[in-house]
């Protein structure tokens, strides 16, 4: 057991010292934990393997699965990987600071640890101040993946990282909740064609503005058991409840028809029903207890950013079955419906 702190950023003089103890923390190979403006970090020395081993035996997670490097400038992209391309810094200059993590060909300071032997590595520079100044005082760059055990709902607060990690991590920076709230857009650009491996915050149209057509791998979409995958961490159980949840999809009136009928069936046989609506919904379901709106249909980011914390309360409430409202799966709710779907093990319903 780690004895684990905690230290709240306030935006402050005191703030310098407790960035340096973090970044000594960093350099000695220990794991910090940061906000970023997507989730909370679970960080360590990118170039020290044995640091980063440290983060797959904290969260539990496959060795199988790579690890994205956090960058704190532009500058550093070279280093870590060989030949930048055209298309790296056109995106880089559109989209950097930000949610957009580019799998690019890694150069051979990447250790194989972080790339799970493969022989590209996933690069972003985050859009965080807190997260920056750890990278920069550091001086290295910082393999991050979520500060969450592996497969549960990726954390957004500082509270949320310490729920799971504590006693696994020697100190977590508490920078308040995290803007974003879903995980940065994954973008492989090895190839001829740039693909979606993870919708993120950043969209599909936003990238397409700046680098023509992008494809969105099938993996985005559909489970991919059975099949070769192209980024290792879409075979896994992800972002996951306890409870049991499923999430409704279709027009607005009988997405919320099935939703109050699957709620009396469910109360009726004495289960305790949790359900996520939308501020457009939430005053049809006055009947029941648990409910909480992730936010506004017209503007889905508001959805994204509540979405991870929406999931823990309704386990805090303890909650047997949660029904989720479907948005549409365009823009930013792409990535919301690709969350969805995995906390929901893919139980879709369609009305
Ligand atoms: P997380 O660390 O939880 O944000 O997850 C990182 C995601 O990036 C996982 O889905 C990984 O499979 C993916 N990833 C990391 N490195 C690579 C890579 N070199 N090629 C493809 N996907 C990657
Ligand atoms: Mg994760």
């Amino acid at each position: 057991m780690i004895d684990t702190q905690i230290a709240v950023i306030h935006g402050g003089n005191m703030d310098e010292d407790i960035i340096d103890h973090a970044a000594q923390l960093i350099r000695d190979g220990k794991l910090v934990a940061f906000p970023t403006e997507t989730v909370y970090g679970l960080g360590a020395n990118a170039l020290d393997a044995k640091a980063v081993g440290g983060i797959f035996e904290a969260k539990g997670r496959p060795a199988d699965n790579p690890l994205i490097v956090h960058i704190g400038s532009k500058g550093q992209f070279d280093r870590l990987t060989d030949g930048v391309k055209d298309i790296a810094q056109r995106l880089m200059d559109a989209f950097w600071p930000g949610p957009l993590t580019l799998v690019v060909r890694k150069s051979p300071l990447v250790p194989d640890i972080i790339t799970a032997g493969l022989d590209t590595v996933a690069l972003r520079m985050p859009r965080h101040d807190i997260a920056l100044a750890l990278i920069n005082r550091a001086g290295v760059p910082i393999a991050a993946p979520s500060a969450n055990i592996s497969g549960s709902p990726s954390p957004t607060t500082a509270r949320h990282v310490a729920k799971d990690l504590s006693g696994r991590v020697h100190l977590i920076l508490d920078g308040g909740p995290c803007k974003v709230g879903v995980e940065s857009t994954v973008l492989d650009i090895t190839g001829e064609r740039p693909v979606i491996l993870r919708p993120g915050g950043i969209t599909v149209e936003m990238l397409e503005s700046v680098v023509g057509r992008v494809k969105v791998d099938p993996g985005v979409i559909r489970p991919v058991q059975g099949r070769p995958v192209r980024s290792p961490g879409m075979k896994y159980r992800h972002y996951s409840p306890r409870a049991r949840m499923a999430v409704v999809e279709g027009g607005l009136k009988d997405i919320v028809d099935k939703i109050t009928d699957l709620t009396r069936g469910y109360i009726s046989q004495g289960k305790k029903v949790g359900i996520l609506a939308t501020q457009q919904t939430y005053g049809q379901y006055r009947d029941f207890d648990n409910v909480i709106s992730l936010g506004d249909r017209e503007h889905p980011d508001t959805i994204a950013e509540s979405l991870y914390s929406a999931l823990r309360r309704m386990d805090e409430e303890g909650v047997d079955i949660i029904l989720a409202e479907g948005v549409a799966r365009e823009g930013v709710g792409l990535a919301i419906m690709n969350r969805m779907d995995r906390a929901a093990a893919f139980n879709i319903i369609r009305v």
